[in-house]
């Protein structure tokens, strides 16, 4: 007979016995450089929250604003009754920002990902993938009825060969997608050669600047500015709102027909409710928080620097992370568990990052910058890393 569900426990102990199992961990206040976690007072090195926006006065005020005139719900998907006029201001401010034509939001960026590719892509296609693109970009390939070919993380080199190779088979449409920040090495893509070889081919380039907005370019405003380019050389840029702008929500900018396209096409934002108002006021007051008090990203890099600096100083390997995302990289996964178990009981914390999530020799900690931390802070944080460093004999 056959049983319904026994499957679940079994491969979850599975999990367990592996070590592979999520132990979560509970935060017990604000996402803030110094908060309550499992009933211990930390600083907390592993949060997306690079500018501290996510209890900003100004966003909080908005929201709570928000909620007085809309009330906490928006009703329905953007396409039925859910287009409220606060979320065509978000999209015409971010569209400004981004100095593009326009912009288009959806509940989250995993689902811009996984409900955007497909369209822009099906048969007789071809999509060109860098190897360590995020899960969601993953999923989305997955999707789509194009065909596939996978590039070596930044080797535009082998980027150029795989698009030659593919040419053969006389794709209809070419989607060079890649992310901009690559979440586990802190790395940037290399996205105006990217460009120059995808022009070579006519084909769309696909941009997921989730790390790097509110972070990289003029005022923080994302890879495609970083690089100096447009939306004539980058004809997707996706982001979130989940990340340095301290809310929530997937987007996408480039040209007005894109954004047509994608809220026709996508069911991912078609058949999803709209965001919350208090959401999205708060994120306007985001974008005004970017434009007016550039301190928050110049304090984001200032730390950045310092820290970098310290850790390559003491001989800590930081492969080649380029922005606020920084591995410590150690080796073995029991090493990189070790550095953060320690670093944790004394008041530090940060993931581990181990196999399958990295390669098994790359096992690290990664530290992701904070705009709010104090230089008092950071140099606790890096005398306890020097310290267990040399206790696991990292360095
Ligand atoms: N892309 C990348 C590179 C990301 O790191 C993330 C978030 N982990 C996403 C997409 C998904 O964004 P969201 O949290 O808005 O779903």
């Amino acid at each position: 007979m056959r049983d319904p569900t026994s499957f679940l426990q079994k491969e979850y102990l599975e999990l367990v016995e592996k070590t592979l199992d999520w132990r979560l961990k509970e935060l017990q206040g604000a996402s803030e450089p110094v908060t309550l976690v499992d009933g211990r007072k930390v600083l907390v090195l592993c949060a997306n929250n690079y500018l501290g926006l996510t209890t900003h006065p100004k966003l909080k005020k908005a929201a709570m604003e928000a909620i007085e005139k809309y009330g906490v719900g928006s009703g329905a998907v953007r396409a039925i009754s859910g287009n409220m006029d606060i979320h065509i201001e978000l999209e015409e401010r971010l569209a400004k920002f981004k100095n593009a034509e326009a912009s288009l939001t959806y509940p989250t960026g995993f689902m811009v990902n996984s409900g955007l590719i497909p369209q822009l892509v099906g048969r007789g296609d071809l999509i060109v993938s860098d190897e360590l693109n995020h899960g969601s970009i993953i999923d989305g390939v997955r999707l789509s009825k194009a065909e596939k070919a996978v590039y070596k993380h930044n080797d535009v080199e082998n980027l150029a060969k795989v698009l030659e190779k593919s040419e053969k088979d006389e794709p209809n449409r070419i989607l060079i997608i890649t992310d901009g920040v690559f979440s586990m090495d802190g790395d940037l893509a290399p996205l105006d050669k990217i460009v120059k070889y995808g022009k070579k081919h006519g084909a769309m380039i696909y941009v997921d600047d989730a790390h790097g907005e509110g972070v990289l370019g003029k005022g923080g405003r994302g890879i495609v500015s970083h690089f100096d380019l447009t939306h004539n050389d980058v004809q997707v840029e996706m982001g979130t709102f989940s990340k340095a702008y301290g809310t929530i929500g997937g987007h996408v900018s480039g040209s007005e027909s894109l954004v047509k396209f994608a809220y026709n096409k996508s069911w991912t934002w078609l058949l999803s409710s709209s965001h919350p108002p208090a959401i999205v006021a708060a994120t306007i007051a985001a974008i005004d928080v970017l434009e007016n008090e550039p301190e928050h990203v110049e304090n984001l890099w200032k730390n950045t620097n310092f820290f970098k600096k310290a850790m390559i100083d003491l001989g800590f390997n930081t492969g080649n992370s380029q922005t606020p995302i920084i591995p410590i990289i150690v080796g073995e996964s029991h090493k990189a568990k070790s550095l953060a178990d320690k670093l944790y009981e004394q008041g530090v914390y940060v993931v581990p990052i181990v196999f399958p999530m990295v390669a098994r020799d790359l096992s690290r900690i990664r530290v992701q910058m904070h705009a709010k931390l104090t230089i008092e802070q950071l140099d606790s944080v890096i005398n306890k890393i020097e310290k267990i460093g040399k206790e696991l004999e990292i360095i």
